[in-house]
């Protein structure tokens, strides 16, 4: 038997359809939100109606029409940015949503951005932080 089978290992693909750096192209490391433009927010409407008529088309008529309840509004809406590690923001903007008119990642303001992100919701007190508790509900050590 001169069977000679290929010695390269079956190797993972690159991740080269992951997603790249909306700046320079390299694979993105981190992602945060952004509101859709105008024009983002009207394709995705569009895309959304067009969906909806489609299922339409397509459903039983001895069923009820599908109820897909109210379009998408802008503020349900927000779509991904991603960025290499060089253009990302800091992690605390990334925590945040921005704004439509955000340009991050862009070269003049690495690590920032040029808008202002919208305020976090307000957070829930963290179950199980200290304080409040009575001494006998601690574990002991
Ligand atoms: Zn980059
Ligand atoms: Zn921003």
């Amino acid at each position: 038997m001169t069977t000679s089978s290929h010695a390269v290992p079956a190797s993972e693909p690159p991740p080269l359809s992951g997603p790249a750096c909306q700046l320079c192209g390299a694979p993105a490391v981190v992602h945060w939100q952004r509101r859709l433009t105008k024009e983002e927010f009207t394709a995705h409407l569009t895309w959304e109606q067009e969906r909806r008529d489609r299922a339409r088309e397509l459903a039983d008529p001895q069923y009820p029409a599908p109820d897909f309840g109210p379009l998408p509004t802008p503020q349900e809406c927000t779509t991904s940015v991603f960025a290499c590690a060089a253009h990302a923001i800091t992690l605390d903007a990334a925590a945040l949503v921005h704004r439509d008119t955000c340009t991050a990642p862009s070269p003049s303001g690495l690590t920032g951005c040029d808008c202002t992100p919208e305020s976090p919701p307000a957070r829930e007190p963290e179950p199980g932080a200290s304080g409040g508790l009575p001494p006998a509900w601690s574990s002991g050590r």
